[in-house]
């Protein structure tokens, strides 16, 4: 009898199956191809965002563009008096809430809702199934930039210091009560947590950049799996299926340590299935534009799977598999390079680091040795056997300029031929920006040097006598042959 009643349901799964697979017009377990979501968003993209740096005043007019097909909230104030507000659209059950840049200076996410919203709004185009698609199945709640008063000096944290991504429980921030008030008010089944990290994540094992890394949350600390967690796994498994064919080797998959403070780990606590997405780095993409182009690529692939539940067909092994996250990148490594200690010559792998540091709405860098010695679990972005290589200083080149602006990369370039790493200006400020492959001195008559770590790295490496390379705030330049690189650099 047992069998049979089984058998019986059985047959009438088997019946539903075909029926629905034979009347769908596109199968259950198909998204939009990455070549169609890349084209979309080449035509949607936001025009008036063209860097990372802008600020609360610049996207103000871009939420009040959407007004008409958006229904736009003011939720709140930030603690210098900067309004966040919400972005509802959609005519369907599944609620979906999307936040943007907690930490002030991890914009990547927002720059893509922007372009998102432009595609949502749109009609009428080849995209319009997916749009409709979307529309009926989803009732969508975006919240970009939270912490606009972090964006404002772009900085991680907000105006009272606090890290908005450990104020998810005590609720000292006006901006952590305005996050944890949205989703307690609208309780979304899915959860989009968007960030940047540092662009030295690399995928285990490998010197790929993590360009996109992921997480579906912990909700305690035995990091245990229930179908919350679940349902954020399978989706972004599909997600990192768009990311293999366009970045392949470029995901990492983050630590899921507990951290019970963290918005993450507690809204995947509250019944949301919460995916993170962290912006990292890729090459020769240092405002983020392709980055912001996959954030867009794969939240819209996203939307799509929770819209047909086509995440389903997914296991959390598949979630499992994708690589860890690791930091094991800098950005140039120097091996084998002779230095001097007492009379004697040693060689060392050197680790260099170049992080950039805002100034107004651009930025320069700023490089130091990170570590040295055997570096040999180390990847560069960019690398350079300096066997036979020795360590030596530069000079300054006593005569000012005056002003940058008398200086071109031709004249540089000799300058450094000649052991010459830094210039005088007798105009300009200190701080002001230039793009030469020098440096440039204004408030003072000497640079520093040095290979130990956290010594600023300008130097030569020469061999026999000879100067083969230069060194210059952390930019490799090979002497004979230089290569096209973008020099972000400040007068001293
Ligand atoms: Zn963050």
């Amino acid at each position: 009898m047992k069998d049979q009643v089984t058998r019986s349901i059985s047959l009438f799964l088997l019946f539903l199956t075909v029926f629905s697979c034979k009347t769908a017009q596109v199968p259950i377990h198909e998204t939009t191809a990455a070549s169609v979501l890349e084209s979309a968003y080449l035509k949607y993209k936001e025009p008036a965002i063209t860097h990372r740096r802008f600020k609360h005043a610049d996207i103000q007019p871009l939420i009040q563009k959407h007004s008409d097909a958006f229904q736009i909230t003011k939720l709140g104030e930030s603690i210098e008096g900067r309004s966040i507000s919400s972005l509802d659209w959609g005519d369907g059950k599944i609620k979906v809430m999307l936040w943007s840049q907690m930490h002030g200076n991890e914009s990547t996410a927002t720059m893509a809702l922007f372009d998102l919203f432009n595609f949502l709004e749109a009609s009428g185009d080849e995209y319009q199934g997916l749009r409709s698609l979307l529309k009926s199945s989803l009732d969508l709640k975006f919240i970009p930039m939270i912490n606009p008063d972090g964006a404002e000096a772009f900085k991680r944290r907000n105006a009272i210091d606090i890290d908005l991504n450990r104020d998810a429980i005590s609720q000292i921030s006006p901006e952590a009560i305005i996050l944890k008030g949205a989703r307690d008010d609208f309780e979304p089944e899915f959860g989009f947590n968007l960030h940047d990290q540092q662009t030295y994540y690399n995928a285990t094992g490998t010197p790929k950049q993590a360009t996109i890394s992921v997480l579906a949350p912990a909700y305690n600390y035995a990091t245990d799996v229930n179908e919350v967690r679940i349902r954020a796994m399978q989706t972004i498994v599909g997600m990192n299926k768009i990311l293999q064919e366009v970045v392949p080797g470029h995901v990492g998959k983050y630590d899921d340590a507990f951290e019970p403070r963290a918005f993450g780990d507690n809204i995947t606590k509250w019944g949301t299935s919460t995916i993170l997405i962290e912006s990292g780095g890729y090459p020769n993409d240092p405002d983020k534009q392709y980055i912001r182009q996959l954030n867009f690529m794969i939240i819209l692939n996203a939307l799509e799977q929770i819209a047909k539940r086509s995440y389903e067909q997914y296991t959390t092994a598949e979630y499992f598999a994708i690589p860890d996250n690791d930091m094991q990148l800098v950005d140039l490594l120097i091996n084998e390079l002779q230095v001097p200690v007492e009379g004697k010559y040693y060689p060392v792998d050197l680790g260099i680091r170049r992080r950039d540091i805002t100034a107004g709405d651009s930025y320069y860098m700023s490089a130091s040795v990170d570590d040295l010695g055997d570096m040999q679990v180390y990847y560069g972005l960019e690398e350079l056997d300096a066997s036979g290589l020795k360590y030596a200083e530069g000079k300054v080149y006593v005569t000012a300029f005056d002003s940058v602006e008398a200086i071109d990369e031709t004249k540089a370039m000799e300058l450094l031929k000649e052991g010459y790493l830094a210039v005088k200006v007798r105009n300009g400020a200190k701080g002001d920006l230039h793009q030469l492959p020098i440096l440039v001195l204004k408030s003072t008559d000497v640079f520093s040097s040095g290979w130990k770590t956290g010594t600023d790295t300008n130097f030569f490496l020469e061999k026999e006598g000879v100067r083969k390379y230069a060194v210059v705030n952390g930019y490799l330049i090979d002497l004979e042959n230089p290569k096209n690189q973008e020099f972000k650099q400040r007068i001293y």
